[in-house]
């Protein structure tokens, strides 16, 4: 791979030895104005990230191609210098998703040695590929869909057939993994304030896309009265975890039971590591009634069949659906409120 091939694949073994064997020291990079155009890419990778997604550039020389790729270390340190989890997994996702489109469209030579690269260990001819069941497990145990369960794939003596798509697919995993669990970097502060500019402006933008799926926001949703399994999946859900198809189905419903709106709920799904806004949004749209039939979230004792009830609190014991749960604890906290600004009167009264 060349320098053009590291501009779009910057997170590959090769890419850090040529940036290693450049002619500039290390610290240049955030302090001089020389390179004040590879930190503004770099700010604009990790913006895109918590937007709409990061486009490769095009590079027509070798000038421009260093340049984007010398932005990728910048990115880096830029997500480790606000050390946010969301970011984190956002950003490294992001990186794995703009890389999938160009994967796709490789050589099969330079799509295996990319397997190789991530360890996968593939066998590619032209017209089948097929990697070894360990490393399928591996990488698509974290896609929820259906087709991707080891049982529904074709497996010959230990090898698992794909398509081209889906071992690019794979490895896109692979690289968002590589990515996700090599954040946050040790930045020392000098580095951080150097970058203060940057780091102020895409916090500002990632505190505007959170506070956009934070269910505090809604008025009419109570966050301190969700029950312990909902609490649970939408901490995970709101952190990447890919929930399972039936707790995105219970904690979706939940949801759109309580009150949140579509939008809402989708920006929760999209850190999950196999997020598709369209899907999902017609997901959510089929549950929210979309197609006449609207969704109630399941009871308790479906929770408990699926491994969703993750531990009762006491309140539990009285209930036999979680929203039950939900409206017992709102009414709950709504007493407790009346009998202390009854209390709080009755003080103010004494004084006065
Ligand atoms: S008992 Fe019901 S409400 Fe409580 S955690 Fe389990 S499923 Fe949720």
């Amino acid at each position: 791979m060349d320098v053009f091939g590291f501009a779009q694949f910057p997170y590959v073994s090769g890419a850090l030895k040529y940036v290693e064997a450049l002619d500039f020291k290390l610290d240049e990079l955030f302090f001089d104005r020389v390179f004040g155009q590879v930190r503004e890419r770099g700010k604009e990778r990790v913006l895109s990230a918590i937007g709409e997604g990061i486009k490769k550039s095009v590079c027509t020389d070798r000038t421009g191609a260093e340049k984007e790729l010398l932005s990728y270390p910048v990115a880096r340190i830029l997500v480790s210098c606000i050390n946010d989890n969301y970011l984190i997994k956002r950003y490294a996702l992001a990186e794995a998703k703009s890389s999938y489109e160009t994967l796709k469209k490789l050589p099969d030579i330079d799509l295996k040695d990319f397997a190789e690269e991530f360890d996968i260990a593939a066998k590619i001819d032209g017209r089948e590929y097929v990697i070894h069941f360990t490393d399928y497990i591996r990488h698509a145990s974290a896609i929820h869909e259906h087709e991707w369960k080891l049982i529904n794939r074709k497996m010959d003596h230990g090898w698992v057939h794909l398509s081209r798509e889906k071992l690019s697919r794979i490895i896109e995993e692979a690289i968002r993994k590589r990515i996700e669990s090599g954040l946050p970097l040790d930045v020392p502060p000098e580095i951080c304030a150097a970058l203060d500019e940057h780091v102020k402006e895409i916090r500002a933008v990632l505190d505007v896309r959170k506070s956009e799926f934070e269910i505090g926001e809604f008025s009419e949703i109570m966050p301190d009265c969700f029950p312990p399994c909902m609490a649970h999946a939408l901490s995970g859900a709101q952190s990447g975890v890919n929930l399972s198809h039936s707790m995105r189905f219970a904690l979706t419903s939940f949801l759109l039971n309580i009150g949140m709106n579509v939008d809402g709920i989708i920006g929760l799904f999209r850190v999950s590591p196999d997020f598709d806004e369209e899907r999902t949004r017609y997901q959510v749209m089929h549950i929210h009634g979309a197609t006449g039939t609207v969704y109630k979230s399941p009871s308790c004792a479906t929770m408990v069949t699926y491994g969703n009830c993750i531990g009762k609190e006491t309140l539990c014991e009285r209930i036999s659906h979680p929203l039950g749960f939900y409206r017992k604890k709102a009414w709950i906290l709504k007493k407790m409120s009346a009998v202390k600004d009854a209390g709080d009167k009755t003080y103010i009264q004494k004084e006065s």
